[in-house]
């Protein structure tokens, strides 16, 4: 993996934004190479701050930080710009710079039955785009990039809670094609009916995604069913800007409705740790990332749910209608 920062952007935009003071956020892979990104800025006498809290996604903007710190400019890297803010944000998306070829010479195979394919692509392989779109073409496939709907920052570009974009090409392709990883090719396995295959480039791996959707489908019906048994119920918000997946006062009202307690509780990050002394509570609703509920529900002692499994549970939502949309 060769990762490119970016950092002549870096220092132009810095150089014409010129701020006393910066926060950077880095996910997770990449916090090891903060004291490279530090030297760069402070080369041109601004003063730099680490986040050291996890920045998994653009929605994870550290606004509440750098307001008490009270730096100029936020630099978020690794993700494209996910919510529009008031505080002042440079996004750095980050390069990663690979030889894809052989791995989609090997990825042939395993789309040879299909005629005309949706590409989708994680942020890191953005640059990439054309060429892997020419690859295919060459070799007598028809390429559609999923659309720019919703969080998608460009045509192609998918995130883990933003399938829509997917779903708008869907009837025209006979299966969808990820660069990336796992995260983003479960999630459309997830989104969409047709046929899923990731190209995985950090495991040199080309996978189907077949047979995952039923699998998980069958454990959100079993989350949904023992939300409609629970008598108290607890939502989950968090505090970061971009997640803010559903309305708290509105589920505790339809709770209610329904007879049961609904308590609210904030947290900055949802962990099984935080939730464990809620003991009385028989299941969590999260209206942060809908991924946590989906992925690591296994992490979870109780159930939990997303806000669009929560209607299905409450009857406000049909198990189908749930289907249609896409569940994350
Ligand atoms: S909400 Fe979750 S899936 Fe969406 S960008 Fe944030 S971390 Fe990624």
């Amino acid at each position: 993996m060769t990762l490119n920062f970016e950092l002549p952007k870096l220092v132009r935009e810095l150089k014409k934004r010129k701020p006393k003071k910066v926060l950077v956020q880095l996910p997770e892979g990449i916090k090891q190479n903060a004291a490279e990104i530090s030297g760069a800025i402070e080369k041109l006498g601004i003063k730099v701050i680490f986040s050291g809290e996890t920045a998994w996604g653009g929605c994870a903007l550290a606004l509440q930080e750098a307001e008490a710190l009270k730096v100029d400019l936020i630099v978020h890297f690794g993700h494209a710009e996910f919510i529009k803010t008031k505080f002042p944000v440079l996004y750095i998306e980050v390069r990663d710079e690979l030889d894809l070829k052989p791995i989609l010479e090997k990825s042939l195979k395993k789309i040879e039955k299909f005629k005309t394919l949706g590409l989708s692509y994680s942020i890191q392989h953005r640059h990439d785009v054309e060429m892997i779109k020419e690859f295919y073409e060459k070799r007598g496939k028809k390429i559609i990039l999923s659309k720019k709907i919703g969080f998608a920052a460009y045509e192609g570009h998918v995130i883990g809670c933003e399938y829509r974009g997917l779903k708008a090409i869907e009837k025209d392709v006979d299966a969808f094609l990820i660069i990336g990883n796992q995260f983003h090719s479960m999630g459309a396995a997830l989104a969409v009916e047709k046929p899923v295959v990731l190209v995985d480039v950090y495991n040199d791996d080309v996978k189907s995604m077949d047979g995952l959707r039923e699998k998980i489908l069958k454990q959100r019906a079993i989350s949904i069913q023992k939300l409609k048994d629970a008598k108290d119920v607890g939502i989950i918000i968090e505090i970061k800007p971009g997640q803010k997946f559903g309305e708290p006062k509105y589920l505790v009202e339809k709770l209610k409705e329904k007879g049961k307690n609904a308590i609210v509780i904030t947290m900055n990050e949802l962990t099984p740790e935080k939730i464990m002394n809620f003991y009385h509570i028989d299941a969590f609703i999260e209206l942060a990332c809908p991924r946590v509920a989906v992925d690591d529900f296994a992490k979870y002692s109780k159930p939990i749910l997303t806000f669009k499994e929560a209607l299905v549970a409450l009857g406000i939502k049909s198990w189908e209608e749930f289907l249609e949309k896409g569940i994350v």
